[in-house]
């Protein structure tokens, strides 16, 4: 990769950001003929991936997009090509969940109560087809509730509590379409534990080492612009870059300070106006004075989920949590309150380290939740010009709000440049 000032703003392909999707579709034009500029407004590179080292911890830490899930094809199948490993961390056997409030501990659901989540999940799933308008979560919750079929409490609090830490936001602000997840990942949320090996900042730099564009930090895009037959992209330090092709890679929460020509986004409009509902928070903690092993998977609390990853060498356990952003007590005092109140009566923070992604200027939110109607407009979604392409983790349709997604969007916006439509190719 060149880093910039680029010397040269007229290229033929032009990625506006640089996290995996950015980074994804500059990968997969390395090999081309092409003139690839990447414009990244932040300083670094990644996104909303990244790890740091942690001293409290003595180890790097993911701040960002982290768990893998077995699905994630094509991320690994770059892993594998980039030498990257992965790591299964922690040790999932020692687990308890602690579910709910008070005393209640349980490791998984009877199968009687797997009965009943099917059969909730069925029911939300012949309410929200039913529908003639989109339906948001809380709504579902509502009308399941009112029909012979409504989920017993337990239920619907796993759901709720599930729901809790994915969504991040509240749940009449989420599309009913969020809670219909399998049944699998409901009954057991912990597939969360493959990762990259020394973090996803080991896939963004192997990406950032071998990409061949030109790649201008700093440099934040404020709006495309199409004319005669060219895009021209402004940026905020009054620069100008013009490309035959534009790749869109910036979140869908930062979109809409980027003015664009009228009719480039064809039905994208309408999901950049109203941005993502995703505004779940992640923590780090060193604590002392807590069992080595737990998890918790909660709708009351501190933390939706709140699991530990690793006992330290000095006895601390190293933790991560996840709730809305909303939610979170930000002094780490009254953290500590709450946890020793819900969870556990001796434990004492040592470290806390987090990133709020929500009021980062380069991510607006964490990852896509989709407002209601959202999660049926995806899979239809075209810009309005063919040379213009908007891709990342929260518009693919088929791994939203997902590393793999972002890979593979990226991965298909520079498929598309290589080979054209067939209808295309006839004209030139
Ligand atoms: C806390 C957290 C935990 C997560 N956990 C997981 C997980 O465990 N597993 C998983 O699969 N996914 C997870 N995700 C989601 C995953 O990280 C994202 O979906 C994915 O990284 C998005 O990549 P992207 O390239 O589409 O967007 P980003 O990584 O956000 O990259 C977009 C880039 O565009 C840049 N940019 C913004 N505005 C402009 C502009 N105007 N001009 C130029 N550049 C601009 C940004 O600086 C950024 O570098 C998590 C996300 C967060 C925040």
């Amino acid at each position: 990769m060149r880093t910039t000032p680029a010397p040269d703003t007229s290229a033929d392909v032009i990625i506006i950001g640089g996290g995996l999707a950015g980074l994804s579709a500059a990968d997969g034009l390395r090999d081309s003929d092409l003139r690839v500029t990447l414009l990244e407004s932040a300083d670094r590179l990644g996104g909303r991936t990244y790890g740091q080292h942690w001293d409290a911890a003595d180890r790097a830490v993911d701040m960002g997009g982290t768990w893998l899930l077995p699905s994630f094809a094509q991320t690994f199948a770059l892993l594998s090509e980039l030498g990257i490993s992965t790591v299964e961390s922690p040790d999932v056997v020692h687990w308890l969940t602690h579910f709910r409030t008070g005393p209640a501990v349980q490791r998984e659901l009877t199968t009687t109560q797997l009965g009943e989540l099917t059969a909730a999940l069925d029911s939300f799933a012949a309410i929200t087809e039913a529908a003639t308008e989109p339906l948001t979560a809380e709504a579902v919750f509502q009308a399941a509730a009112a029909t012979d079929r409504a989920p017993s409490p337990l239920i619907e609090d796993w759901q709720r509590a599930m729901q809790r830490y994915l969504a991040g936001a509240p749940l009449d602000a989420v599309d009913a379409g969020h809670l219909l997840l399998d049944v699998a990942d409901i009954a057991d949320p912990e597939h969360y534990h493959t990762q990259v090996s020394g973090t996803t900042q080991a896939l963004v730099d192997a990406l950032s080492a071998r990409v061949t564009a030109t790649v201008a930090l700093g440099t934040r895009v404020t709006a495309v612009r199409h004319d005669r037959g060219e895009f021209r992209v402004e940026t905020a330090d009054g620069g100008v870059y013009s490309a035959a092709r534009v790749i869109v890679a910036a979140p869908l929460n930062c979109l809409a300070d980027i003015e664009f020509d009228d009719k480039l986004l064809g039905s994208f409009a309408p999901l950049l106006a109203d941005g993502h509902a995703g505004a779940s928070h992640k923590d780090w903690l060193v604590i002392d004075g807590i069992p080595a092993h737990f998890r918790v998977f909660a709708s009351h609390g501190p933390y939706g989920y709140f699991r530990s990853e690793a006992i330290l060498a000095d006895g601390g356990t190293l933790c991560v949590g996840l709730t809305p952003s909303a939610e979170l007590p930000l002094l780490t005092e009254a953290l500590e309150q709450t946890i020793r109140e819900h969870y556990f009566p001796g434990a004492t923070i040592r470290a806390r380290l987090s990133h709020d992604w929500n009021a980062d200027p380069h991510a607006r939110g964490t990852w896509f939740v989709p407002r209601p109607g959202q999660y049926a407009a995806l899979p239809e979604l075209t810009t309005g010009h063919p040379q213009l392409w908007i891709v990342g983790g929260d518009v693919d349709a088929a791994f939203p709000g997902m590393i793999e997604g972002a890979v593979l969007s990226g991965q298909r916006a520079a498929a598309a440049i290589h080979q054209p439509p067939a209808a295309e190719r006839a004209t030139r």
